[in-house]
């Protein structure tokens, strides 16, 4: 069986605090890298594209260049969704990945909507600089 895509989890903590969001019920904390590796190659027979969200931020991983590192050794194509409060830091690292096929940008994280809105307009010159990668 071949799946379009396959979500995986990279952390659970995140840096707002959406209403709409149910508070976590697991503990906090992010996949280890060695984990990481170990489902890419669990899972790399079924799916050709890894989305790196459920609940959490996935910008707020302390090794994300590593980690992207690993999908691009294991040939993933990566889509990413991030509440976009930390592309100015991460951007950089993003641009580098050539797999990232998709980068969405949450502008319903109403807790900061108006920051994100700000950081939105502040960076948009920057999406558009790697929008040719998507
Ligand atoms: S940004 Fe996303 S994960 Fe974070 S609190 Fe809001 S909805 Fe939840």
């Amino acid at each position: 069986m071949k799946f379009t895509k396959i979500y995986i989890e990279i952390t659970n903590i995140c840096n707002l605090n959406c209403s709409f969001c149910s508070a976590p019920k697991r503990k906090l904390g992010s996949i280890p890298l060695d984990k990481f590796e170990y489902i890419l190659k669990k899972i790399k027979p079924y799916t050709k594209t890894i989305y790196l969200h459920v609940k959490g931020e996935p910008l707020l991983y302390k090794n994300l260049d590593k980690l992207l590192t690993l999908t691009e050794q294991y040939k993933f194509n990566v889509r990413i969704t991030t509440n976009g409060t930390l592309l100015k830091d991460k951007i950089n690292i993003l641009k580098k990945h050539k797999n990232i096929k998709q980068l969405n940008i949450s502008l319903e994280a109403e807790q900061k909507k108006k920051i994100i809105l700000k950081m939105f307009s502040i960076h948009v010159s920057n999406f558009l600089k790697i929008s040719p990668l998507f």
